[in-house]
């Protein structure tokens, strides 16, 4: 099960990926202002790909004034229909890339190549024609207020400035998730890629740029944390749309309160997939294992706490395992791998450190828990894990690990349950395996989550909203909220006494 095989890349990849990596600021490629760059590697195989501009502040203010002039300029003398077709030209674009575009960030990312095709830039181009059809259909109200001879209406305004902070997990999807609606509101960008994966958001901007959407209306400064940070401290943004961790939400939602900015936070989950013993349980277990192990786990919604009614907990231990020996770990460049890498040297230890501390809390690792050897010493590669005999209260059942490691848990009783699945400080996503109608939506109803998936996992579409409850965030992407998050409403009076 093991393939390495980095040099997969077709011409196109390659030709891009031969550019130097700049700046987008003001529909112009740059180095950033004192020249430094950063690297970026392959996380299956360790090597560095390319070197990246590494912005600074001088880089974000640049890019702050770029979408500024933008917002007041071109971009708000477009027609709404105008905007439509520009947003869905860039659609078309990434949807005419995919093969290059999935090829970059499976090298960047580590995740396989041919999930990234289907998940990640079909989410993208989703996400852009979802949110295409919505500048004809943003409205304002005329309002009945009681004063005489008053014409009271609203207008729905872009709210300003945007700073997209993105994670490395979805780097081409979470940029797209948040562009999309927010060049559909009629505001400007300024996207910051993770620092571990900037490649895919630099292809974006160049499309962007493309497809006839006017210069600095989209910008992309790379670079570390401290980018972020100014973004977030600059006066000049009005609204942080951010994925991430909770450690760097929080951050992000105070800094953000000095300049009383519209902040969105999507962060991490402990997803609980809670299997019934009156499911098709052996499809819920298989779908139990996709959950957590693809890709990698590393995903804010992975199912990384599987909670199953005693009487199946057995069958579907079982099933998990042998869906975890199927998997073909290798390069995500492989069309045949089915499991990446973890994304670095740090994310290997902290995964790996869960695992080890949890031994020395009487949890068992049935399967996996150890780096996998041979030709994939090289990369961060961690064999799918299931674990087993954990108490609710040890860390790997109430922390997000971001790994492909799951906890399996029994539960007897149906309160019980809900309660133990509420206990966590997340409350992104859950799933619910049962075939009775009446116990799926009592339990769906009764789960402090964002999402619940009944009978099915890890459907996503950008007419469905998305975020969190409790530690996972405030504000949704995808859907109507996703676009509103990017409005604000003006008031109009009119005496025509
Ligand atoms: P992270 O919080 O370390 O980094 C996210 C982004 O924030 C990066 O671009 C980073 O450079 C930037 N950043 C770092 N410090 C900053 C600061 N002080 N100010 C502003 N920006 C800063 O998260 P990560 O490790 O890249 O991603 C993994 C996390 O993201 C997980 O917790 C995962 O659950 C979460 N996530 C959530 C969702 C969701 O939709 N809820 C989706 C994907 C990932």
């Amino acid at each position: 099960n093991i393939a390495v095989k980095p040099d997969l890349l077709g011409n196109e990849a390659r030709a891009q990926l031969a550019r130097k990596s700049q700046l987008l600021i003001g529909g112009r490629f740059v180095d950033a202002a004192d020249a430094s760059t950063f690297e970026t590697f392959d996380p299956a195989t360790g090597r560095k790909i390319a070197d990246v501009a590494k912005a600074g502040a001088a880089d974000v203010d640049a890019a702050v004034k770029s979408a500024q002039l933008a917002l007041v300029g071109p971009w708000s003398k477009l027609a709404p229909a105008e905007r439509e077709r520009l947003i869905r030209k860039l659609a078309d674009l990434i949807e005419a890339r995919m093969d290059m575009i999935a090829q970059v960030e499976s090298l960047d990312s580590g995740k396989p190549v041919e999930y990234i095709k289907f998940v990640d830039v079909g989410l993208s181009v989703g996400a852009m024609r979802y949110a295409a059809g919505w500048p004809t259909k943003i409205e304002g109200d005329t309002l009945p207020v009681g004063a005489p001879n008053m014409l009271a209406y609203t207008r729905r305004e872009p709210v300003g400035v945007v700073g997209a902070i993105v994670p490395w997990n979805f780097p081409l999807c979470q940029a797209c998730f948040k562009l999309a609606p927010a060049l559909a509101a009629g505001c400007t960008v300024i996207i910051k890629p993770a620092e571990q994966t900037p490649l895919s958001a630099l292809i974006l901007g160049e499309l962007a740029l493309e497809a006839g959407i006017p210069e600095g209306v989209v910008n992309v400064v790379t670079g570390y944390g401290d980018v972020g940070q100014a973004l977030v401290d600059h006066p000049g943004v009005s609204k942080i749309s951010f994925t991430g961790s909770e450690e760097v939400g929080k951050l992000v939602a105070a800094r953000g309160a000095a300049t009383l900015k519209h902040v969105s936070l999507e962060l991490g989950g402990k997803n609980p997939n809670i299997i019934f013993a009156d499911s098709d349980v052996d499809a819920a277990a298989a779908t139990a294992a996709m959950a957590i192990f693809f890709y990698t786990g590393q995903i804010c919604s992975a199912g990384s706490r599987v909670m199953v009614e005693r009487p199946v907990y057995d069958r579907v231990c079982a099933v998990i395992q042998a869906e975890a020996g199927k998997l073909k770990i290798g390069h995500g460049l492989s069309s045949d791998t089915t499991l990446g890498p973890l994304i670095s040297a740090e994310q290997f230890a902290r995964v790996s450190g869960f695992v080890e501390r949890s031994r020395d809390s009487g949890v068992e690792a049935t399967t996996g828990g150890a780096k996998p050897g041979g030709e994939l010493e090289a990369g961060h590669f961690f064999l799918p894990t299931v674990l087993t005999g954990a108490t609710d209260d040890v860390e790997v059942v109430r922390q997000e690990i971001f790994g492909p490691v799951v906890v399996v848990q029994p539960f007897d009783e149906v309160d019980e349950l809900v309660d133990r699945a509420n206990a966590s400080n997340f409350g992104l996503a859950a799933g619910v395996w049962t075939q009775d109608v009446r116990k799926a939506h009592a339990v769906a109803a009764a789960l402090k989550a964002g999402t619940v998936w009944i009978n099915t996992y890890n459907q996503f579409d950008a007419a469905a909203p998305w975020g969190g409850f409790k530690s996972s965030g405030y504000g949704r992407d995808n859907g109507r909220e996703g676009v509103e998050k990017y409005l604000q409403t003006k008031t109009v009076w009119t005496n025509y006494a």
